[in-house]
């Protein structure tokens, strides 16, 4: 009974002037793939409203079905859900976004103007794209056939479109000069698109283009090597160190510029141009010194994941310092590990989960190839199954396509799914 009614004045708002006055236990900031799930669980065995969770989108996307969406395999209202159905019946949603962080007070201000005071917070704010930062570019999406982007719930659709209005020319893949999330997306497209000019046969006509600002195809060699071959058997021209900074929709133009030689300058026509924009934190965060490292990210310890100044703050997914391949794999491995090392600093007991920067990413190749990459933050393959998977192969194919939507859908937001690892100990413990 007491401690209901302490619950109730903890979690009391009132009105003043139209701004609100919150407090909890746990504040998480940011509802999407991370936030959601360890507000789930969380939630469970704190109790009802002791959780509070602040985002402000009405929907919740599954990204990761994005490549498919573009490839025309599933459409954008299969890859989202209602937020309210989402976020877990026993945290309190708070439909509004941080604007301002206070870590010295414990406190948050809204958009809205409301005040959150917390114990714990969670970061998990997410990447937010930065079309505009490319000329050109966002009035190529929104008002000129031929550029498209997977990278946005907004431009998705029209990847398909462009595909199937593509007679000849130039097909050209970009990837930015700044952290990405799935920075695998930016080539399985690039795939889709080659299998699907061949199934119509149309591939002859084509030229396809990958120009990437990395100084690599993908950071993990093993997979990297698979994917070379992949290209030169495919007839893709790769350009290392080559990146976007202008489009000119007029015109059909993008211009790339090189890396290696700043102020050089090359300019393509294309008949499709699919942009992976340049990313960013949220302002918010980016802009609170005391909360994020030089590039913007929750300066987190990369093993603990707790904040390195404020021992009452954690980050999670794809907004934290901690140097892994933004992913929504990663953030469920990482849920499992701030989940406990937040209990423990709640319990007053010593942070003891750490991280090993599991990630993965599947290369969709084709409409029924995946080669599924899996790593940790040495870049070294840290594989589920006990077969090397840098082949093509269609079980994985039917994995991303089927099998993952689901697993994300009825266990990872409800905080029941932390990444293969114990799967892994147990088909690489029956192979021995
Ligand atoms: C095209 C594409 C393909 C992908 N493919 C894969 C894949 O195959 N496999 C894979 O594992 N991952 C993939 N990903 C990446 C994956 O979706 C992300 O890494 C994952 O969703 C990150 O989770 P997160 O919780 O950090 O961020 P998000 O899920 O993006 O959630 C961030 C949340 O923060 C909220 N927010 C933002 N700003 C504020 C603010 N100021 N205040 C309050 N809330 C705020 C947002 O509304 C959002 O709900 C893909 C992503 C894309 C775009």
């Amino acid at each position: 009974m007491l401690l209901s009614i302490n619950n109730s004045l903890r979690n009391l708002s009132w009105k003043s002037s139209r701004s609100l006055h919150y407090g909890c236990k746990v504040l998480v900031v940011g509802g999407g793939t991370g936030g959601c799930a360890v507000a789930a669980k969380l939630s469970k065995v704190l109790g009802k409203d002791e959780v509070h969770i602040l985002d402000p989108s009405e929907r919740h996307y599954y990204q990761p079905l994005f490549t498919l969406i573009g490839g025309g395999v599933y459409s954008l209202k299969d890859s989202y859900k209602l937020q309210k159905d989402v976020l877990p019946d026993n945290a309190k949603w708070i439909k509004d976004r941080a604007v301002e962080f206070n870590p010295k007070q414990n406190h948050v201000l809204t958009a809205m103007g409301h005040k959150i005071e917390y114990d714990y917070m969670l970061l998990a704010l997410g990447l937010e794209t930065n079309y505009e930062k490319i000329p050109g570019l966002l009035e190529g999406l929104k008002n000129w056939n031929g550029i498209c982007s997977n990278y946005s719930e907004k431009y998705v659709e029209k990847t398909f479109q462009v595909l199937k209005n593509f007679e000849y020319g130039n097909a050209i893949f970009t990837y930015p000069n700044s952290p990405v999330k799935c920075p695998g997306a930016p080539q399985k497209i690039l795939y889709l698109v080659d299998d699907y000019l061949r199934k119509n046969g149309i591939r002859h006509k084509a030229k396809l283009i990958y120009n990437t600002s990395l100084p690599v195809i993908f950071g993990v060699k093993k997979y990297a090597d698979a994917l070379w071959k992949v290209v030169n058997g495919r007839d893709i021209e790769v350009n290392l160190r080559t990146n976007l900074v202008e489009v000119k929709p007029d015109r059909n133009e993008a211009i790339f510029e090189n890396l290696d030689k700043p102020g050089e300058m090359q300019t393509l026509t294309y008949s499709m141009l699919h942009v992976t924009p340049p990313m960013s934190t949220p302002s918010a965060l980016r802009n609170n010194k005391e909360l994020s490292n030089q590039a913007g990210f929750a300066d987190v310890d990369p093993g603990t994941l707790r904040h390195t100044t404020f021992s009452n703050v954690f980050a999670i997914g794809d907004c934290s310092s901690s140097p892994n391949s933004k992913t929504a794999a990663a953030a469920a491995a990482q849920s499992a590990v701030v989940f406990h090392n937040l209990k423990a600093v709640m319990d007053g007991k010593e942070v003891k989960r750490i991280y090993d920067g599991y990630a993965s990413c599947p290369l969709v190749t084709g409409y029924s190839k995946c080669i599924l990459a899996e790593f940790n933050y040495n870049l070294e393959p840290l594989e589920t199954f006990p077969i090397s998977q840098d082949r093509e192969l269609t079980s994985m194919y039917l994995m991303k396509k089927y099998l993952m939507p689901s697993l994300y859908w009825n266990l990872m937001v409800c905080g029941y799914w932390n990444g293969p690892a114990t799967m892994r100990k147990l088909l690489h413990l029956s192979m021995k």
